[in-house]
């Protein structure tokens, strides 16, 4: 029987609930166990695939191709779980699945209501995944208070009444604010909020303490009376630049053992966190950096591209380099152009996105690159501008372009195949999830992957136009990856140039701390010896 550990959040979002979680998750494996994370989701919504990325920050896209939130990234890169659909769950797919139910007939004339019909429906969620593991986590998306999520607060507090008492255990992340003008650290946020969730019967039993300042014994201690927990279960979770040590600084508090204890679990005396010291190591003593330009539409918000980020962090970690991150609107390239804006840099990505706007600055980028010769990668709508740029500035194809800008464009070399052409609804309809790629010898990809046969994940609609294929290599364009029948294009590369790719999967999702992307890994190197002119 598995056992349940749920963290909610309260005060304030944007605290690092998911990298919490991810962190627990890492500390539960450094003892032996197996396990799984979910995240549950309290909007209606049934996935964040049709949501801006202004809105939702990045969708992470899973091997089974679901389009979910950017939390389950931070569960694939902490632990050795393999996110699926069902790792992700909103409010609005329970209520989708009750609603189907009910006109089924199979509540058999019963009057549907939130208890228990839609309790129990969220309650098999969370116990469907805990088939074949030791313990499941369960991230409660948003903050306590919220109306959405109190169906949610109710199935975690119904599940813990059914269970024994050790097999299920409440940390809930709170803000503990520091005051400048008062020089106090202010305590009362986290007594509302966890007076909100005992109001509603949850009794967290560990609390973990958001502060940009080492909390006081004090202040632990005036924590713990006031919220009923046990002052060891008082934990610290100060700002931090790195969060992959989020993990050592919990554990330096022993919330691993208290975890462990709460659960009845046993406790290794040596916990193996030896990779994730060696990654802190690397990362604090690194010296040496590379400057890596993202042109992107969605760079004001700083989640729409975390996994990029992310992996770009990874590369680094793979050569022992650090990444200064110098991050350009393309819209913002459009006007003042990259000789201005991408001046010094060592290398570029352009990647994913949807819609017209800040495109021409993108297909700008891919064009100075080129001509440049900077190592370049590009991603997803970052290869489909690295094609427009090349049919338009190679080949002389002047007006080519992707019919998802100018749908009656004359020279369309990226375009919808006829199975997306039939697709009457937006979400879940895309190119989705983990897909084959046949690798060439001899290009980059295959020096970085080493293996002719991959599987990366996608998440887009739109395809290079097969029909010009000819024309494409007349003027000596790479196909370094196609879809094992030849029919879909994966990959473009360029000879004679330090590092040029293109891929129209996103390898960035698959990129791990411990194993980073290969694409990333040599992009970074190419960066690092485009820097040092070797
Ligand atoms: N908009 C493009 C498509 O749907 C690219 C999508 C993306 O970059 N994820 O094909």
């Amino acid at each position: 029987m598995a056992k349940f550990i749920f963290i909610t959040g309260g005060v304030v979002s944007s605290l690092g609930k998911g990298i919490a979680s991810a962190s627990i998750g890492a500390l539960m494996e450094s003892h032996g166990y197996k396990i799984t994370i979910l995240k549950l989701d309290p909007y209606i919504n049934v996935d964040p695939g049709t949501m801006s990325p202004f809105q939702h920050g990045e969708v992470y896209v899973t091997d089974d191709g679901a389009e979910t939130d950017l939390d389950l990234g931070h569960y694939e890169r902490f632990t050795n779980t393999k996110t699926k659909k069902l790792n992700n769950t909103t409010s609005g797919q329970i209520y989708y699945s009750v609603i189907q139910k009910e006109r089924e007939g199979k509540y058999l004339g019963k009057t549907i209501q939130v208890v228990p019909h839609i309790t129990d429906e969220i309650k098999s969620k969370i116990t469907d995944l805990s088939k074949d593991v030791d313990i499941v986590i369960c991230e409660i998306g948003g903050t306590v208070g919220d109306i959405e999520s109190l169906p949610f607060l109710e199935s975690i507090r119904q599940l813990h009444l059914q269970s024994d008492s050790h097999d299920t255990l409440f940390i809930h992340l709170t803000l503990v604010p520091y005051i400048k003008a008062a020089e106090e650290t202010k305590t009362k946020p986290t007594q509302h909020s966890v007076a909100i969730l005992r109001q509603i019967g949850i009794l967290p039993q560990i609390l973990l303490c958001r502060t940009e300042k080492p909390l006081s014994d004090d202040i632990k201690e005036k924590i713990a009376l006031f919220c009923n927990i046990k002052k060891e279960a008082v934990i610290e979770a100060i700002d931090t630049d790195l969060i992959y040590e989020i993990p050592l600084i919990f554990h330096r508090q022993n919330l691993d053992k208290i975890i462990l204890g709460f659960l009845n679990l046993k406790i290794k005396p040596d916990p193996d966190l030896l990779k994730w010291k060696n990654i802190i190591h690397t990362l604090r003593t690194t010296k040496n950096s590379v400057k890596i330009g993202v042109v992107g539409k969605y760079i004001k918000l700083q989640d729409s591209y975390k996994s990029i980020y992310e992996a770009l962090t990874h590369g680094g970690i793979a050569n022992k380099l650090k990444i200064e991150f110098i991050k350009i609107d393309s819209e913002a390239m459009e006007k003042e152009g990259p000789g201005k804006l991408l001046k010094n840099v060592d290398g570029i990505i352009v990647p994913g996105g949807f819609g017209i706007r800040g495109v021409e600055g993108m297909i700008e980028t891919v064009k100075y690159c080129r001509e440049n010769k900077i190592p370049f990668l590009g991603i997803c709508l970052g290869l489909q501008c690295t094609i427009i740029e090349f049919a338009r500035h190679v080949c002389g194809l002047k007006n080519a372009h992707s019919t998802e800008f100018i749908p009656e464009c004359p020279q369309p070399v990226v375009c919808l195949l006829d199975e997306q052409k039939m697709m009457t609804k937006l979400g879940g309809t895309m190119r989705l999830g983990a897909y084959p790629c046949k690798i060439i010898k001899n290009s980059f990809s295959f020096k970085a992957y080493r293996e002719e046969l991959i599987y990366e994940r996608h998440r887009h609609r739109w395809e290079f136009n097969t029909s010009y294929f000819d024309e494409f290599k007349k003027n000596d364009m790479v196909f370094a990856g196609l879809s094992p029948d030849e029919k879909l294009v994966e990959i473009v590369e360029l000879k004679n140039h330090p590092f040029f790719v293109a891929t129209q999967f996103h390898p960035e999702f698959k990129s791990k701390p411990f194993a980073p992307s290969p694409l990333f890994s040599s992009f970074i190197k190419a960066c690092w010896k485009y820097r040092k002119k070797l």
